[in-house]
């Protein structure tokens, strides 16, 4: 029998398509598209944890290579499949199973997307914390075994944080279900770790229990200029201090990205240009009369004393909305400013020579060539965008000096998006010979025949 026939033998013959005839979207993923003749030999659909376990209980007994494929919005080449592997989408496993107001805790299968899992949660009354740009097309698998960060990392942590049981099934099929609901449960290993952030290497997740809270009541945004990066430190600090767990997102935004935000791509000026550094700030409260207060003193205060240069707070919805929509056409800078772009972690107190070492080493390469930077820097998250040009240094030469940056400040080369096929040759950048061998002694133990996602990671 053949592959194919096997497959659906095992799930069904719906939920087997042979690879030159799936649709495309499933040979690469968003950055990544379909490496040189690796095309995957099928495309599986399952629609149950337990047709998960038949496909890789059959492919590990033949030695055939699965690569999980959630809504492939991931930018590092994670779920772009390789020659003859089986590509195993989760797109039909898109239940969510329970919200729990009570328990505050949402079950769904892996393959929900994360803004119906957002919109569940806000439907109960609840908010469920995580959110990235990518929510109408990512799924909450793809986000556990990514351990997503994004826009309120600073308020609710990474996916991990919010991440309170899983169900994975591992390479030889084994179903481990660890569908915990309780915010305590120190019985043994948290073997649910291990898959959060692991990138499909370790096993495929079918279902997570999440964390939910309660829905904010008040939110606040605003906009402000700082005079220096010494001031945008301190300013950080105060407001931690001053708006302690209600401070949500802190995004700072250098000048270079300001001007192409606002003249390039039709995103309108809350302030005038000058400034050494701007910040989007939000806080989400419960009392909007009281947050209102201390978001709008810790501001007047800092324009009091000069540690900001200008502010100001949206005064509705749509401003807030505005102000974001700044940040987030980044999306589409590769129209007007083709780049390598970058998702990097430095200590917060290296940030200001972090970015002058790496001026200092692009110049080296090509004097002059022009950086974008941004990022959640609260989070300790740099994102930097380096200009592709004709004439100027290709990506591979770039890359290695930001990471060599990233490295000499002890930061790490991936703060968000994982290591994927693209940052593998940087990993020993960030982990010690002995993490990777461990890593590696954790690959053998749960994949000893290294079907689940080879190639990915290390
Ligand atoms: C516009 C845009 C904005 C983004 N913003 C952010 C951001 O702010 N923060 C951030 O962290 N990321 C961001 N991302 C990256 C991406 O959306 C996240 O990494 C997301 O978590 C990937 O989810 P996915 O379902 O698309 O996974 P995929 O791309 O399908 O897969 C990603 C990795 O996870 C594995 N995988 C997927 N599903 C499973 C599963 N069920 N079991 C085991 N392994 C699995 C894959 O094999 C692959 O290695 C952004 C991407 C885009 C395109």
């Amino acid at each position: 029998m053949s592959l194919i026939e096997d497959l659906r033998g095992a799930i069904g013959a719906n939920g087997v398509v042979a690879g030159g005839e799936a649709e495309p979207k499933h040979f690469g993923d968003w950055h990544v598209p379909m490496r040189q003749g690796e095309l995957p030999a099928a495309v599986v659909y399952p629609t149950s944890t337990a047709e998960v376990a038949a496909v890789l209980r059959y492919c590990n007994e033949h030695g055939i290579p699965v690569v999980p494929q959630g809504g492939l919005t991931g930018l590092l080449g994670g779920a772009t499949p390789v020659e003859g592997s089986v590509a195993l989408s989760l797109a039909r496993m898109r239940r969510i199973e329970a919200v729990d107001v009570a328990g505050a805790t949402l079950t769904a299968e892996a393959g929900v997307p994360l803004q119906a899992i957002q919109e569940a949660a806000d439907a109960a009354g609840m908010l469920f914390g995580l959110d990235i740009g990518s929510r109408g097309t990512c799924t909450i698998g793809g986000n556990a075994s990514t351990n997503a960060g994004g826009n309120r990392v600073l308020r609710y942590g990474m996916a991990r944080e919010m991440i309170l049981g899983l169900e994975a099934v591992l390479a030889d099929g084994t179903i481990l279900s660890s569908l915990n609901t309780m915010l305590k449960n120190n019985a043994g290993y948290d073997l649910k770790q291990l898959f959060i952030g692991s990138e499909g290497t370790l096993g495929v997740i079918t279902k997570v229990v999440v964390r939910l809270h309660p829905k904010p009541s008040s939110l606040a945004t605003a906009f402000v200029a700082l005079p220096s990066h010494a001031a945008l430190l301190e300013f950080l600090g105060r407001a931690r201090r001053e708006l302690a767990s209600t401070l949500a997102a802190f995004e700072a935004l250098w000048p270079d990205f300001y001007h192409l935000a606002t003249h390039e791509h039709g995103c309108r000026a809350p302030l005038p240009e000058g400034a050494a550094c701007y910040v989007l700030m939000e806080a989400m409260g419960t009392d909007q009369e009281r947050d209102d207060a201390a978001f709008a003193s810790l501001i007047e205060r800092a324009l009091e004393d000069g540690t900001a240069s200008d502010a100001v707070i949206a005064q509705n919805l749509r401003e807030g909305r505005e102000m974001w929509s700044l940040r987030d056409s980044v999306a589409e800078f590769p129209r007007t400013f083709p780049h390598v772009g970058f998702d990097v972690s430095v200590p917060i107190v290296t940030v200001e020579r972090f970015m002058a070492d790496t001026r200092r080493a692009i110049d080296g390469l090509h004097q002059g060539l022009p950086i974008l930077w941004f990022g959640h820097l609260a989070d300790s998250n740099l994102h930097i965008c380096v200009r592709l040009q004709k004439d100027g240094p290709g990506k591979k030469a770039i890359d290695a000096m930001v990471y060599g940056c990233v490295k000499a400040v002890g930061g790490s080369v991936s703060a968000e998006h994982g290591i994927g096929i693209l940052k593998k040759p940087y990993l020993g950048y960030t982990r010690s010979p002995a993490e990777m061998e461990a890593m590696r002694r954790l690959k053998v133990a749960f994949d000893p025949k290294g079907i689940l996602n080879p190639g990915k990671v290390f």
